[in-house]
């Protein structure tokens, strides 16, 4: 089945950066969100990134007018009906989401194929509650999505080979890469990252190492771009908590406890970067170690 028109429901830090790559692969797309604002800063922030990648060369003017005139919103769920693939993007909560695809499903076509970009919920699960869930995966980008090379696709237990083969398709065309996991707690690249996150909060927890020497030791001595506090930091630490939650409550295994530090960061409402406060304080000119 050839896939021309994709909905995208949702249009925060995820849902914009899906709906940029897509049209700048030349789908038409549709994206919708419960907010009028959320949708108004998502269009202006694609702006603001293909005007960067215009200004870099990796994109023409003329590439970044055609892909925006293929991007258009709306507040109506119901006009997603004549997409031919879905991808939820909107907050990570398990009802929202199943609700989401509650409303939606009386307007689709039968074939239209269905996914979330959830990180941690389970794919099978969400898809039990549809009238198709051979027909729906998981669609994990990875974030700023214009520029993260991976796409995780996550087949539920009821997937069939042509969903699968058409999301590859997909991915293809977006010039990105798939790698295709299985259905467990937080699928393969957070059920490698957070516990390594989640170890550095221990060992600054346990005054192993402080804020600067944990980062500095994995970007020197492990060869990581970003220190694991920073990319913490960086992704939520609401979010990493959230997931740690998830892996310890699926797998059942005390090596997924989340740390009490992690916890108490939280509680605070420290949750990184997006409240300038985590375990570097962002209010200043340059971020400052809290620890
Ligand atoms: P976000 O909070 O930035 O955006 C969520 C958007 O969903 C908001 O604009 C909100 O108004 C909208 N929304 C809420 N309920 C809705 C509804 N009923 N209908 C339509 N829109 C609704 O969140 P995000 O970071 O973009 O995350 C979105 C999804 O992507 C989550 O499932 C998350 O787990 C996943 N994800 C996030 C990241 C990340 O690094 N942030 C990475 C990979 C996957």
């Amino acid at each position: 089945m050839a896939i021309q028109r994709v909905g995208i429901v949702g249009a925060g830090q995820m849902g914009n950066g899906i709906a940029h790559v897509f049209s700048l692969a030349g789908y038409d797309v549709i994206m919708t969100d419960i907010s009028q604002e959320a949708l108004d800063s998502a269009m202006a922030l694609i702006e603001r990134n293909m005007a960067r990648q215009v200004t870099r060369g990796r994109i023409t003017e003329a590439e970044k007018t055609a892909a925006q005139g293929r991007i258009s919103t709306t507040l109506k769920l119901a006009d997603l009906g004549q997409t031919d693939l879905v991808i939820e993007a909107a907050t990570e909560r398990e009802t929202v989401k199943q609700a989401i695809f509650e409303d939606l499903l009386p307007h689709l076509k039968p074939d239209t194929i269905l996914t979330s970009n959830t990180s941690s919920i389970s794919i099978t699960r969400l898809a039990s509650r549809t009238d198709r869930p051979e027909k729906f995966m998981g669609f994990h980008f990875m974030n700023p999505v214009p520029v993260m090379q991976l796409v995780e696709l996550i087949r539920g237990i009821a997937t069939d080979e042509p969903t699968y083969k058409a999301l590859v398709e997909v991915v293809e065309k977006l010039g990105k890469t798939a790698a295709s996991a299985e259905d467990f707690p937080a699928f393969i690249v957070n059920r490698i990252l957070m516990p390594m996150i989640n170890e550095a909060v221990y060992t600054l927890y346990e005054g192993v190492g402080n804020v600067k020497s944990i980062d500095e030791s994995m970007k020197l001595g492990a060869n990581h771009p970003m220190g694991p506090l920073e990319l913490a930091d960086f992704i939520g630490l609401d979010t990493c908590l959230a997931i740690m939650n998830v892996l310890h409550d699926g797998l059942a295994d005390t090596k997924y406890r989340p740390c009490p530090l992690l916890v108490k960061y939280v509680e605070a409402g420290w949750l990184g970067r997006k409240t300038q406060r985590g375990f570097y304080d962002y209010r200043g000119e340059a971020p400052v170690p809290t620890r």
